[in-house]
């Protein structure tokens, strides 16, 4: 279905198109077991992830070798390498050593199941209690793409990364996924490739800027890759949220830390990229002096655009008009 949008031209609407649905297929669907399944999926990709977000930065193999005890090198068996209920029963210790395990696996895990349970009641329940088809694809690819902004903030706050390996595949597939079928992200295909590109094209111009003007290494390109995964998966309006949103949250969190001496991330950007030169303290990476990573709060103002699309929308034109 389409509409004339005032502001963006002809877009998609993401309006319920009644569909059949086979009844016995709508029970499974809409019954408490698929609620559970899409939460424990979520959890073993959480764990995945956190594999991927210690991994990755260190250019080390996602696959193998398996998982060690970071304290005493021990591998780590099946039986205790098992999400959320690993962490409980060893009451959140390695086995071996009893060296404490990060309670950040457990809350990362928690977070990619609480977001695929999230993204099932919004893309499959919701149009199927309405009379739509199956959101099961708009479900994977958000559930892809959420992943992705977890372990990017994740990376950004440890080591200042946004590893490539991560943002550039996922961006790729939004683009994609926008030219088979723009309604399964509700985007069509050339406003998602303009959107890529602007967001890229923001990043890499501020910081272009800093260079000619100021002779500073501003912005790294983590930060304009990530934003070209943002708006290849939620086109225009999407990119504008997150630009805007992730600025002034950013802000509002960064102002009190940085005032009351506390650091946002595990180690200072110089610690992890040397003492680079170029790397100024009057930069629009900084706040009252202080590098701050822009990443993770870019990578939640994009998802609470996926959450809270609808409102945030409607919002945007509002606004502007
Ligand atoms: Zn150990």
């Amino acid at each position: 279905m389409l509409s004339t949008d005032p502001l963006f031209g002809i877009v998609p609407l993401r309006t319920i198109v009644p569909e059949a649905v086979d009844p016995a297929l709508l029970m499974v669907l809409l019954g408490p077991w698929s609620g559970a399944f899409a939460f424990l999926f979520g959890l073993l990709w959480g764990s995945f992830a956190n594999v991927v977000i210690y991994r990755v930065p260190r250019g080390q193999s996602v696959i193998r070798p398996r998982s060690r005890c970071p304290s005493c090198s021990e591998p780590i068996a099946w039986y205790d390498n098992i999400p959320l209920l690993s962490y409980l029963w060893l009451r959140g210790a390695c086995r071996n050593c009893k060296h404490p395990i990060g309670v950040r696996y457990l809350v990362i895990e928690l977070l990619a199941g609480v977001l695929s349970f999230s993204l099932y009641m919004q893309f499959i329940v919701q149009p199927l209690a309405e009379g739509g088809g199956l959101g099961l694809m708009a479900w994977l690819l958000w559930f892809v793409f959420g992943l992705a902004l977890l372990i990017v903030t994740y990376t950004d706050l440890d080591l200042w990364v946004i590893p490539n390996a991560v943002v550039l595949p996922v961006s790729a597939l939004g683009l994609l996924a926008a030219v088979v079928e723009p309604n399964w992200l509700g985007v069509p295909a050339a406003e998602a490739g303009i959107a890529a590109a602007l967001g890229y094209g923001l990043i890499w111009g501020m910081r272009w800027l800093y260079k000619k003007l100021r002779n500073l290494e501003a912005l790294g390109l983590g930060d304009a890759k990530l934003l070209l995964m943002v708006g290849a998966f939620c086109g225009l309006q999407g990119l504008v949220w997150t630009v805007a949103a992730g600025a002034i949250q950013g802000l509002l969190v960064a102002i009190p830390a940085v005032a009351s001496g506390r650091s946002l991330t595990r180690h200072s950007l110089t610690e992890v990229h040397g003492d680079d030169p170029e790397l100024g303290t009057e930069t629009p990476g900084s706040v009252m002096g202080a590098r701050v990573p822009f990443g993770p709060f870019l990578a939640l103002a994009a998802l609470e655009f996926v959450l809270l699309r609808d409102s945030i929308e409607a919002w945007i034109v509002a606004l502007l008009l």
